[in-house]
């Protein structure tokens, strides 16, 4: 395989959208094997208690197991939550239980409640594996959890199902960033927006995702991710796609796109921002 240029410093990515079943799950995984299969090491937080991406990683989270609950809650620290992704070498996780559902509520009434995944997520409490990308998988809201998310990363990504009302709630979202980033984190931004779910036997798709490169330009990678059997087959088998269908349509095409958001990140570095 090809190997990607490193950052120069760690990029922390959240994937959002309070949209439900847009693809974020489907990106932080597959994106993740596609920087790892390409050279990088990559984290990945999963911060929605279905475990969703977890359970593609093949990484165990029963409740009990260690998990970004008690790391959130600051009862085990991060380095202690780390599993590696029986399929990669350098794919890792922290894991979501069960147990993370209870914690939009418990939150609420803690110290520094917005801050928590941030200061967990330290280099220090991470240890001493050198991860140069951590993606951060969010639940379909805006609650705490997002927020703890849009706090600890510095770009967020949108994945955007080529669909009707792809757009819907972007808006929403939007403000929820600037908010974030007036109050919490002034470095967070919308670096990167992927299309997912392409179909291009319909104009439909053609169409959403005209409209979405014309409200978010460059930020729009270039490749596109198709509807696939194979992408939504392979969960099921613990797999990512590039595990499961190393040769599919699906897997060539998160390729592409890990390998973009990697030329990306390191163009940046080199002093065009
Ligand atoms: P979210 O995390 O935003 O809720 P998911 O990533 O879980 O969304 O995707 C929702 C559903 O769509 C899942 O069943 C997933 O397998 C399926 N899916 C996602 N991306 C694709 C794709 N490119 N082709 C086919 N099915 C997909
Ligand atoms: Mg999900």
């Amino acid at each position: 395989a090809t190997s990607l240029p490193r950052p120069s410093e760690r990029r922390i990515i959240t994937v959002a959208n309070q949209k439900g079943g847009v693809g974020k799950t489907t990106t932080t995984v597959n994106l993740a094997a596609a920087l790892a299969v390409q050279g990088l090491t990559v984290l990945v937080v999963d911060l929605d208690p279905q475990g969703n991406a977890s359970t593609a990683l093949g990484v165990p989270h029963y409740s009990g197991v260690a998990s970004s609950y008690e790391v959130l809650l600051g009862e085990v620290k991060a380095a202690d939550a780390v599993q590696q992704s029986p399929h990669s070498e350098r794919l890792f996780c922290i894991p979501a239980t069960i147990d993370l559902a209870g914690a939009e509520i418990e939150l609420v009434s803690m110290v520094a409640r917005e801050n928590r995944l941030k200061n967990a997520l330290t280099v220090a409490a991470l240890g001493d594996r050198d991860y140069d990308y951590i993606i951060i998988d969010c639940p379909p809201s805006l609650g705490l959890l997002t927020v703890n998310a849009l706090v600890a990363a510095k770009e967020v990504l949108i994945p955007i199902q080529c669909e009707y009302y792809a757009l819907e709630g972007v808006g929403q979202l939007l403000r929820n960033i600037e908010l974030v980033q007036s109050h919490l984190n002034p470095e967070l931004h919308v670096s990167t927006v992927l299309l997912t779910m392409y179909d291009g036997r319909t104009k439909l798709a053609d169409q959403v995702a005209a409209e979405v490169r014309s409200h978010f330009g460059d930020a729009v990678l270039r490749s596109v991710i198709p509807r696939s059997v194979k992408v939504s087959e392979a969960p099921g088998y613990g797999m990512t796609v590039l595990d499961y269908d190393p040769g599919s349509r699906g897997a060539m095409s998160y390729l592409d796109a890990g390998r973009e958001l990697a030329a990306r990140g390191h163009h940046k570095n080199q002093g065009n921002e």
